[in-house]
């Protein structure tokens, strides 16, 4: 899954207010963040190989360490870990960590069985990448509450913390609509983790611009 993983970013906001929107990012994105350094150091494997699915030319051969569910359960308690002794941390580490482990269960929904249940087990997946329309309607569906949801639990202190923020939800949705209709093939595995760690980076960076500009209702 693409924007349905910051959908569930943007709505956890609604849950957890007073988690900032970089950390409900990061932890709806955290396997997408932690794969390409892995990816990088040999550590797991992506084959470029179109027709994998009819949505994604990779086929991801070996991702146990950010895509298996036990590993992702075991990233989310690290999170609720992290903020257990702030204020309000029992909620936003609980938070955080279900969205960690969202990951999971979203991109077992869309991709063909690679979602190993633990390293080495059993993969699993439904394969919602191979229609086109459905991906697209159910992740701009998620998406477009998940912004609403952020939209309305939060406002803008001045006219930054409107536009960026619009700006990010323009920008991702394009970004999706172009990926989702593109036929073309990334041309190295190195091209593609480089992708992945700028597009993750930015739009980290970016929510955090939008944090310092927008308060919670
Ligand atoms: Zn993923």
């Amino acid at each position: 899954m693409f924007i349905g993983h910051f959908a569930v970013g943007f709505a956890g906001k609604k849950v957890a207010p007073e988690a900032p929107l970089p950390a409900l990012l990061l932890a709806a994105l955290f396997a997408d963040v932690l794969w390409p350094l892995l990816v990088a150091v040999g550590a797991e494997q992506v084959r470029i190989a179109p027709g994998d699915t009819v949505l994604t030319p990779l086929e991801f051969v070996s991702y146990p360490w950010s895509h298996s569910l036990l590993m992702l359960i075991i990233w989310g308690a690290l999170f609720a870990a992290y903020y257990r002794n702030r204020p309000d941390g029992k909620r936003i580490g609980l938070v955080l960590g279900a969205l960690v482990v969202s990951h999971w269960v979203l991109d077992w929904i869309t991709h063909r069985p690679d979602m190993p249940l633990y390293p080495g087990g059993p993969k699993y997946g439904l394969g919602l990448w191979n229609n086109v329309t459905a991906t697209m309607v159910v992740e701009i569906a998620m998406f477009a509450v998940g912004v609403f949801l952020y939209a309305t639990t939060t406002r803008a202190k001045d006219a930054i913390g409107r536009w960026a923020f619009w700006a990010l939800v323009i920008l991702l949705l394009g970004a999706f609509i172009a990926d989702s209709l593109d036929p073309s093939v990334p041309p190295s595995v190195q091209m593609i983790w480089i992708s992945a760690l700028i597009l993750s980076g930015v739009t980290l960076l970016w929510a955090a611009w939008i944090e310092r500009h927008r308060t919670v209702n």
